[in-house]
């Protein structure tokens, strides 16, 4: 398959792509060798999409991510957020795209302890350095918008396992990104806690606005996703759907 057979339906238009990851590399060195995680990544994930990666631990899920968020520099490929390739900016260009433009959810939330639920809403906005108001309005509205407008005075360790993550979801919303990296958001969550993320991340969606990948070991939750891929030998490939095996399967591509 010529782009890895992920984000190539017939009919997508390439305005609508906000993320691009074109033969995505990545080794670490390991003792004298080298091991290779990635071996040519290709994704393209569009406006309002809701995209699943399942695949064995170790397999470089997180690594991919980390790249697709503007954590870390592929070795070798180019990543292309909103136009911009990643792999070429500076460290600051850097941080700046991924401030902008990306938020995260992680599988233990990572709130700050000391902070209100309302403060951790609001910290991209610190790092952007918006002026105090303008960060507690907004991250109100980002705590609302995932239904927890009344417990932005609480601290992390009053709010349950779910509450968690919705503020940490609100905190991913919070500076309006394009692309939501949430690395298996519901694992540490009950299945019925899970179920309630999960709708949050196909609200949001369905807004079309933000597009969402979503890693996860859960077929139930990959399930929900508009498009499911799985990582194998370091590759990214489309999971067939009974829907794409009943129409053959397709190959066009994004220019
Ligand atoms: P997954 O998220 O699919 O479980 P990861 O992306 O975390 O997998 O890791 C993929 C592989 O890369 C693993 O073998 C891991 O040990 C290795 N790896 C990840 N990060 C580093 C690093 N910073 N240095 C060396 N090896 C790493
Ligand atoms: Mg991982």
């Amino acid at each position: 398959m010529a782009d890895g057979g992920t984000g190539n339906e017939p009919g997508s238009r390439p305005w609508d792509v906000v993320l691009r990851l074109r033969d995505v590399h990545k080794s670490y060195p390991l003792g004298p060798v080298h091991v290779d995680v990635l071996k040519g990544v290709d994704l393209a994930v569009r406006r309002g999409e809701l995209l699943s990666i399942m695949g064995p631990s170790g397999c470089g899920k997180s690594t991919l991510m980390n790249i697709a968020g503007l954590l870390d520099r592929p070795t070798k490929g180019s990543c292309i957020l909103k136009g911009g390739d990643a792999a070429r900016m500076s460290d600051d260009e850097r941080t700046a795209m991924r401030n902008a433009h990306i938020g995260f959810v992680f599988q233990s939330f990572h709130l700050l302890p000391r902070l209100t639920a309302a403060q951790n809403a609001g910290l991209p906005l610190v790092y952007r350095g918006a002026p105090d108001g303008e960060i507690r309005e907004r991250a109100a509205e980002a705590l609302d918008r995932v239904g927890m407008a009344d417990r932005g005075g609480h601290l992390p360790n009053q709010l349950s396992g779910g509450q968690q993550q919705r503020v940490a979801l609100a905190r991913a919303l919070v500076g309006e990104p394009a692309v939501v990296l949430a690395d298996e958001p519901t694992g540490a969550l009950d299945p019925a806690t899970g179920d309630e993320v999960m709708a949050m991340f196909e609200a949001l969606c369905g807004g079309r606005d933000v597009a969402v990948i979503v890693v996860t070991h859960s077929a139930e939750v990959a399930a929900r996703c508009h498009r499911q891929t799985r990582m194998a030998q370091g590759l990214l490939v489309e999971a067939p759907t009974a829907e794409s095996t009943a129409a053959g399967g397709h190959e066009g591509t994004v220019p």
